[in-house]
């Protein structure tokens, strides 16, 4: 049985999938505590569903095929491997949203990953597993900073010199609380930096504080 906090059907608001119809299983418990986190009702739930009754109830938006596995951290429960298997058996396209802090080896070739890598305003710096980055595939997988200020830009800017990122598909997401977009646009114009601005879609589309969306 997994613990979920939430199942839904929406428009994808980030990655390079952003825009597109999406099926959202958001697994409950997270072995992190970010700053700005905005899913903390995530972190408990007491709904338990099998991976039948997952399959089931995703069935009801027929004929979506793009699915996200997110959280929480959904790979704290071990029966989420169980789920990609099924969603993959059933023809579904699975995507894995990551905190990047849980090893990523036995993750199976067909589920694309968004890995986060925390920066210094998540106040959870060090959880990253610099290993993860062995099984992170340029062709399918993206990397993910969430940056609060100039120190997190400068921060990632340096994470991908040091660790050679550069070919890899790269995201930047404000937290726009913090850290005005167009000032974030400017410093990577000014930078030449190769990677993408990514606005959070589904908060701009709808109240930033919306659930289910
Ligand atoms: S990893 Fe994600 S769910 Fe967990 S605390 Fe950080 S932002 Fe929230």
């Amino acid at each position: 049985m997994l613990k979920i906090s939430e199942i839904f059907y929406s428009i994808q608001g980030e990655s390079t999938y952003a825009g597109l119809p999406c099926i959202f299983i958001r697994l409950a418990g997270c072995n992190l505590r970010c700053n700005y986190c905005d899913t903390n009702y995530s972190y408990k739930s007491d709904i338990t569903f099998s991976t039948n009754e997952i399959i089931n109830k995703v069935k009801e938006y027929n004929p979506v095929k793009l699915i996200e596995i997110t959280g929480g951290e959904p790979l704290l429960q071990s029966e989420v491997y169980k789920l990609f298997d099924s969603l993959h058996k059933d023809g579904y396209t699975v995507l894995l949203e990551t905190n990047g802090s849980i090893l990523l080896k036995d993750i199976p070739e067909y589920v694309i990953k968004i890995v986060d890598v925390k920066c210094l305003g998540s106040g959870e710096e060090n959880s990253f597993l610099i290993e993860n980055l062995e099984y992170i595939k340029i062709e399918n997988d993206q990397i993910k900073f969430v940056l609060t200020d100039n120190f997190d830009y400068n921060w990632a800017k340096d994470f991908i010199m040091k660790y050679k990122l550069s070919n890899y598909e790269i995201l930047f997401s404000p937290v726009t609380d913090t850290l005005n977009p167009q000032d974030l646009a400017k410093w990577l114009i000014e930078d030449k930096l190769d990677v993408r601005l990514q606005l959070q879609l589904h908060k701009i589309i709808w109240d930033k504080d919306k659930r289910g969306v």
